[in-house]
């Protein structure tokens, strides 16, 4: 099955300019949505995880059945101010301005072999702090995963785990 038949491209959003990848139309697809995600646990699995990190927000949708796949944990990568309790944060400069992502510190025990998932691969910001921040609270972040790399963007040169994508785009 071509995957990319479900996913739509759609031109100036956020905003002008920008050819946005819809993973909506996959996720509504119940086969396409089951061999997504069979393809991701293949590709997963090798790597032997203890847990599946996802992405706020569209990488939960992902890691989440991931994880259940793989018999793993799941956590959350999130937005500041979302998590409840003891937290650590890691800040970033992305394209356009600094932001900042932040995990619950309790969340991975040191040592724990660690994939982070989210939908999309554009620069690779948010991937490669996503993994610093891992880092932090003692992860061994063993690779990262996504259904889209946009590969004109060279994201994955960014990032110093395998990269696994289901799609490219160049
Ligand atoms: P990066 O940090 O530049 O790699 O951007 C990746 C992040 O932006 C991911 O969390 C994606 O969910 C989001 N993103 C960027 N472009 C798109 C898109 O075309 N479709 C869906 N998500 C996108």
């Amino acid at each position: 099955m071509d995957l990319k038949d479900h996913i739509r491209e759609i031109p100036d959003f956020p905003k002008p300019g920008i050819l946005f990848y819809d993973i909506s139309t996959l996720l509504a697809h119940a086969d396409a949505w089951q061999v997504t995600m069979g393809r991701m646990a293949k590709a997963a699995r090798v790597y032997q995880p203890d847990v599946i990190a996802g992405v706020e927000s569209r990488g939960f949708l992902v890691a989440a059945p991931l994880a259940l796949k793989l018999g793993c944990g799941f956590i959350m990568v999130r937005k500041p101010g979302k998590l409840p309790g003891g937290t650590v944060t890691h800040t970033y400069q992305n394209e356009y301005r600094e932001d900042t992502v932040e995990i619950q510190d309790n969340a991975v025990e040191p040592g724990q072999r660690v994939i982070v998932v989210d939908d999309l691969l554009a620069t690779g910001g948010t991937m490669s702090a996503s993994i610093s921040l891992l880092r932090k609270v003692g992860a061994d972040v063993c690779a990262a995963a996504c259904i889209i790399e946009l590969g004109f963007l060279k994201g994955r040169d960014a990032i110093d785990v395998p990269v696994h994508a289901l799609m490219t785009y160049d």
